[in-house]
């Protein structure tokens, strides 16, 4: 049997709905919050990730789909869309148009062991808030995620972990003293580590290896290391939460490795999907831009995986019920062709069993879910007429050929 390539799968219709709601959900709310819509190519040059995302990361040393052209172009699927963005920003020179507040939402690519929630091609939606360097975009950014997946249903399932990473000053005093402190242990830490050591330190907090983990309990805090500017930041944004009444929890094992990251980082985590905790992550990025060639731009944003957020949601819309159109005799098509597209172009859901007789195409009214179904007989159509149906009562009446959009309007 033919198969989808491993880590892809399809999305019918009752998933795609289940997308939809978060995707539309999610836009909707973000545009409340002054974020507009915009989108980047599937692909760049592999250089705005590598560049972007840092030699020592997963996504760059073993996750990224990437190739080379016909034209000789080395190309990648996009991991995740902050590069693409900060790309973006600097491409159509943006900077004269700050602060930008943008939302995204669209596929992603990373080679990965699949499993339930982890995907090769999965989909995002995120938020990016650049331009704004001081504490009142983190909470904004933090808001807006919030209150999407509380429209979701999902926030009373999640926690809010919340880090700082300081400023530059900070983090150089912190990743001193950590080498430090793993080197003590150079010959337990696991291979993947050994080598974080040398290139990204931090990074080694956030390792699954259970031998690292142990090693890490006792690894030098971060709050020791914040100088007042950085834990005035941190204030800013905790009063700001507080403010909102948006719970969190400090979580000081919260990392993300790449120099360009400070100050905020969160991630909103569940018990809810197994092995997989994270719905939506994101954190400060002020030396992001700067890093692609860009002029020096403040920014913060998050990201969230539109499979997992579709696997929590409540309330997901049903399909809307259509309309039967039910010829019965040949006679009777031609003249249901011709209702059918009239209450189409009345806005109506419209469903027109392809063939068979009567028996047939109740069933398959039934089968749809018909709200309402009309019956088009050769009498009825020789007086002017249709039957209106209603499927939950059995009720039925006769109408006006003429008049049948008025008469269904208590079906929209
Ligand atoms: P994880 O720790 O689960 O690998 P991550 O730190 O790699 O997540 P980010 O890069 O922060 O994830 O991406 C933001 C969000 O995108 C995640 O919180 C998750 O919801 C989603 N996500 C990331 N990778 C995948 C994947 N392979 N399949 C499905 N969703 C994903
Ligand atoms: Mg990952």
């Amino acid at each position: 049997m033919l198969q989808p390539v491993r880590g892809t799968h399809d999305v019918l219709p009752e998933e795609m709905r289940a997308h939809r709601h978060v995707s539309d959900s999610a836009r909707g709310i973000a545009e409340c919050y002054g974020f507009d819509e915009m989108a980047t190519p599937i692909f760049e040059f592999s250089s705005v990730f590598a560049r972007t995302l840092g030699e020592a990361t997963d996504i760059v040393e073993k996750e990224m789909y990437s190739f080379v052209d016909q034209g000789g172009d080395e190309l990648t699927l996009r991991p995740e869309n902050t590069a693409g963005v900060a790309r973006c920003f600097i491409s159509n020179g943006l900077a004269q148009l700050a602060p930008l507040k943008y939302f995204y939402s669209g596929p992603m690519f990373r080679h990965e062991r699949p499993q339930k929630g982890r995907l090769r091609q999965f989909h995002q939606i995120g938020v990016e808030y650049i331009g704004v360097a001081g504490p009142q975009a983190d909470i904004e950014v933090i808001a807006v995620g919030e209150r999407i997946l509380y429209i979701l249903g999902i926030r009373e399932h999640t926690v809010l972990e919340l880090n700082t990473l300081g400023d530059e000053e900070s983090r150089a005093g912190y990743r001193k003293a950590l080498v430090a402190y793993f080197n003590d242990y150079v010959k337990d830490l696991s291979d993947d580590s050994r080598r974080r050591l040398k290139r990204n330190p931090l990074r080694i907090l956030d390792s699954k290896d259970a031998g690292d983990c142990r090693i890490v309990a006792g690894a030098p805090e971060f709050k020791d290391f914040l100088n007042a500017y950085s834990v005035d930041f941190f204030a800013q944004v905790k009063a700001g939460l507080d403010l909102l009444s948006i719970g969190y929890e400090i979580n000081p094992r919260l990392v993300r490795g790449l120099d360009y990251y400070c100050h905020t980082a969160f991630e909103f985590t569940t018990t809810q999907l197994g092995a997989q905790s994270a719905v939506l992550a994101g954190g400060r990025y002020d030396g992001l831009i700067e890093t692609l060639g860009g002029p020096s731009t403040p920014g913060v944003g998050w990201a969230a995986g539109i499979e997992r957020l579709a696997m929590l949601a409540n309330d997901v819309p049903k399909p809307r019920r259509p309309i039967a159109v039910v010829p019965i005799g040949a006679d009777a098509e031609a003249p249901a062709l011709k209702l059918s597209e009239e209450l189409r172009r009345a806005g109506f859901r419209v469903d027109v069993g392809d063939s068979g007789n009567l028996r047939k195409r109740m069933r398959r009214a039934n089968k749809v879910n018909a709200v309402a179904a009309i019956l088009m007989g050769e009498d009825e159509l020789a007086q002017g007429v249709v039957t209106v149906r209603d499927m939950e009562s059995g009720d039925q009446e006769s109408t006006a050929t003429g008049s049948v959009v008025a008469q269904l309007s208590r079906y929209r």
